[in-house]
């Protein structure tokens, strides 16, 4: 007996230093400096405890009587600590029924005038500017003193002053290809001719095997589908891209116009940000990958509105053009995860480091389910975002708490707007930060699985993360490509010291 017990501790020593290692290299290979120092340091203190261990054991020291016992007591403490940690914790209930789950009392649906984006396009003097205003004078005062300031993202990349101009270049190139193709009008596409009326007759659970194939074709990360909460749906439209469309119509046409969606279903698409530009937030790398990933959202959605318009059945895409719904509690609903502390969707794979986008249909198919994946536990702990936060816009209160209705933690789109307009990117701080962005090598997947099931090692790990992260990371260098320094000397791949450690200045 005492000999069994000698081989599984022994192994389960072994197995943990391997897990040591794992990381450790893990984190040379993400970059990271301080997690690889402290990685090496566990790894080599995990490693010393395995000698001494092999050493008592070939010694006969576990047969001895004292041996006995602290072998004994030795695997009953981790035995005991591995099930406290490993076992599943009872579930999220809110986050098992997914936003509806957060809902406490009545919510009015949202106006997207009010978005802080769709009133920065807002022209001053204009019959749309002295209209939205009337309607809501308290957010009048506030945005002309922002106005004035020159605080609205205009100035882009400025953060990188002087040297930002090949990333600027790239990040506009990036919205190109959206912003000519992917247009309003072709977002709600017609049904084929061919078809003359006839929608092909397909299963549900077959219509969502082809549209989240498609969807994965076309370079989606994740999609899920669920039925459209009303509540999510916005109240009016707001954000209007100033230009000219094709048919000549500026869009203001359709500006205040209230939204009354009548397609059930809506396919929710992530696609994922690549870490590396993430990492380097809140500088204009993260920015080429926002927008970049906004152009793909919207060439995902066109081409499957489209596939499903030639099935027979409605649909509409909801990319950055033009939204109709609310993407993060859809996205709940559709089973992609969990809306965090910061506002962004938390997913399992790919924790905030993803871009939404959608389909509405009436074509029915199986929808999915929500998930609990332990981000409101995490996120009442952590609070990473909110700390690295320049703008002060992110919650810090431990509990989410009732807004319109609904009980989650509330940002300051204001603010942040703000920082943004300092910037001159879509800063995404909050997003680099985030303990739940870490690439998923697998001892990462050990983790995320394990805080997904079990609240005690969610605190523990969120603990973790600040000492092996810092509690305010540093932005790091994006790849060579991306660099904002002069780019005739390619050595200097450093991000410019314009931002404190964690993104202030
Ligand atoms: S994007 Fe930046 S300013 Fe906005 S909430 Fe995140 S960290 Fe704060
Ligand atoms: S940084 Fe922490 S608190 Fe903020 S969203 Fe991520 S896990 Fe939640």
């Amino acid at each position: 007996m005492i000999q069994l017990l000698t081989y599984v501790v022994g192994f389960a020593l072994a197995a943990q230093a391997f897990i040591g290692l794992g990381y450790l290299v893990s984190s040379i290979w993400e970059k990271e400096k301080r997690a690889s120092w402290f990685g090496a340091l566990q790894f080599v203190g995990m490693l010393m405890v395995l000698l001494i261990y092999i050493m008592l054991a070939s010694s006969g020291y576990f047969t001895t009587p004292r041996g006995a016992a602290l072998l004994i007591v030795i695997s009953t403490l981790a035995a005991g600590a591995a099930y406290f940690f490993m076992r599943r914790t009872p579930p999220n209930e809110r986050a098992l029924k997914g936003a509806q789950g957060h809902v406490v009392s009545g919510v009015k649906r949202y106006d997207e005038r009010k978005v802080v984006f769709a009133r920065n396009h807002l022209v001053p003097g204009s019959s749309e500017y002295e209209r939205f205003y009337n309607e809501y004078p308290d957010l009048r005062e506030r945005d002309e003193e922002r106005r004035k300031r020159g605080h609205v993202l205009g100035k882009y990349g400025f953060v990188d002053t002087p040297h930002e101009k090949a990333n600027v270049a790239i990040m506009l190139a990036m919205r190109y290809f959206c912003a000519n193709t992917c247009k309003p009008e072709h977002l709600e596409p017609p049904q084929a001719p061919y078809l003359n009326g006839h929608k092909e007759s397909v299963t549900p659970i077959e219509a969502a095997i082809k549209v989240k194939g498609i969807a994965k074709h076309l370079g989606a990360c994740m999609v899920g589908i669920t039925r459209i909460d009303s509540r999510w749906v916005y109240s009016h439209r707001g954000t209007i891209w100033k230009r000219k469309y094709d048919h000549g119509d500026t869009g203001w046409s359709k500006w205040g116009r209230e939204i009354e969606l009548e397609y059930p279903y809506a396919i929710v698409v992530a696609e994922e940000m690549d870490r590396k530009l993430v990492d380097s937030a809140p500088h204009t790398p993260v920015f080429i990958e926002s927008i970049y990933n906004y152009s793909k959202g919207a060439y995902i959605t066109t081409q499957l509105a489209a596939a499903i318009a030639n099935m027979g059945y409605r649909a509409k895409a909801q990319h950055i053009q033009e939204y109709d719904v609310l993407l993060p509690p859809l996205a709940q609903d559709a089973g992609l995860g969990e809306v965090s502390r910061m506002g962004y969707l938390l997913t399992k794979k790919y924790g905030p480091r993803v871009r939404l986008s959608a389909v509405v249909t009436d074509w029915p198919m199986q929808v999915d389910k929500p998930k609990d994946i332990g981000v409101e536990n995490f996120c009442s702990i952590c609070k990473k975002c909110a700390t690295c936060c320049p703008s002060k816009s992110i919650s810090e209160d431990r509990h989410p708490s009732e807004h319109n209705g609904s009980i989650r933690w509330k940002i300051n789109g204001d603010t942040c707007f703000e920082y943004w307009g300092k910037v001159g990117t879509d800063c995404c701080i909050c997003m680099k930060v985030c303990p739940w962005a870490h690439a998923r090598t697998w001892p990462h997947k050990i983790i995320v699985w394990l805080i997904s099931r079990n609240k005690y090692a969610g605190m523990l790990f969120s603990y973790m993360d600040d000492i092996f992260y810092g509690r305010k990371p540093k932005p790091k260098a994006p790849p060579v490509w991306a660099v904002f320094r002069k780019t005739t000397d390619n050595r200097q791949r450093k991000p410019v010291a314009s931002t404190t450690a964690s993104g202030q200045d």
